[in-house]
């Protein structure tokens, strides 16, 4: 064997050592198994560390975050047999930060398309000119058609790209809205957060509309949550986020942050808003909790409110500040009241 041909198996070897070391350090660190999915997607990750998803991978990692099984499998790759802490949470809808990652990758793919697309564009353009030169020098016939061809050809892939581009930034709408939507919903409950509150509040008072606000806070959650652990904690504030769905419907009800939820009233006056909150209250109240594993009684859990009318342009701090205010006093007044002023 010739000394080139040695160097250079050596140094082929040398690069097949590293990729390996290189993957078995990634599988380690994210704890994956190192069975044919998850080494493929190591490979994807190693043998090109500028591309979109080694690029996706970095970002969700960033601090020394490990991978789960989700981002694995919003990115494109297959869950392996054993290995990663929640393959349970593979069927869980993707979260922001992955989603975040997947947008990444597609903006990343999109542009790389644009690119190909405007370099198709200015080969047609040379094409375009060495036909018109070709002809101008009086070309044969056979000359012609065969750039006439390329161009042709050059037009169809470009025409393919576009096409492809489109539908990526249709995808890519569709997931930034998905993402949109995430950042205004309370993972716990699905109700809105505080930030979609804000938002309906300004848009609302911008319009003129009567606006009722409630800030409402469970009873003694912490006992709840002592006595029968916090998932069950968690169950119990689905449940009173439905009933309040339920007793308020056609207004906005939200989870304002712990065991807080607020409700604007549209277009009630506070008489109306106050009688439709008793409802709430007095169904909350009259439901007897039951742990769904052993059937054994929860109790009763109630809440407290405060309400006010919101005067017309008044800024949201202040009617907040005065509803949680009319709160505080329901629960010094003995809770499993409404306070309204
Ligand atoms: P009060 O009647 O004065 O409001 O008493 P409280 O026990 O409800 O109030 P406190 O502020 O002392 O405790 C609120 C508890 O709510 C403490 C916190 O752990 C619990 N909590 C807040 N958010 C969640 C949640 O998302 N899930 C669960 N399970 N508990 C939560
Ligand atoms: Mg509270
Ligand atoms: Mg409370």
């Amino acid at each position: 064997m010739s000394a080139r041909r040695q160097t250079r198996l050596v140094a082929v070897e040398d690069r097949s050592d590293h990729v390996f070391d290189c993957i078995r350090g990634f599988l380690k660190l994210h704890r994956l198994s190192p069975d044919p999915a998850h080494y493929a997607f190591a490979h994807r990750v190693i043998c090109d560390p500028n591309g979109a998803l080694a690029q996706s991978v970095a970002t969700l990692t960033e601090g020394g975050v490990r991978l789960t099984a989700r981002d694995i499998k919003a990115l494109g790759g297959e869950i392996g047999t054993f290995g990663v802490g929640d393959a349970a949470a593979a069927d869980e809808p993707a979260h922001a930060d992955t989603l975040v990652a997947q947008t990444q990758m597609q903006v990343e793919g999109f542009t790389d398309m644009v690119r190909r697309v405007r370099a198709d564009t200015e080969d047609f353009g040379r094409d375009l000119a060495a036909s018109a030169d070709a002809m101008r020098a009086g070309a044969g016939a056979d000359n012609v058609i065969l750039l006439t061809g390329l161009m042709l050809n050059r037009v169809q892939a470009a025409e393919a790209r576009l096409a492809a581009a489109t539908s990526e930034a249709d995808q890519l709408r569709e997931k930034l809205e998905e993402a949109r939507g995430d950042a205004r919903r309370d993972p716990l409950t699905g109700l809105p957060n505080r930030r979609a509150f804000e938002e309906a509040f300004a848009e609302r008072m911008q319009a003129g509309e009567t606006l009722c606000l409630a800030v409402v806070d469970v009873d003694r959650f912490k006992r709840v949550n002592d006595q029968f652990g916090h998932s069950v904690g968690d169950r119990v504030l689905r449940a009173i986020a439905d009933a309040l769905t339920a007793a308020c419907p056609d207004h906005f009800v939200g989870r304002y942050g712990g065991e807080e939820f607020i409700i604007l009233f549209y277009g009630l006056d506070l008489p109306a808003a106050r009688g439709m909150l008793e409802a709430a209250r007095i169904s909350v109240a009259s439901k007897r909790y039951r742990l769904r594993e052993s059937d054994a009684p929860l109790g009763s859990v109630t809440f407290s409110g405060g309400l006010t009318e919101a005067e017309p342009g008044e800024v949201q701090g202040a009617v907040f500040g005065r509803a949680d205010k009319l709160l505080y006093a329901a629960k010094d007044g003995g809770r499993n009241r409404i306070y309204a002023a």
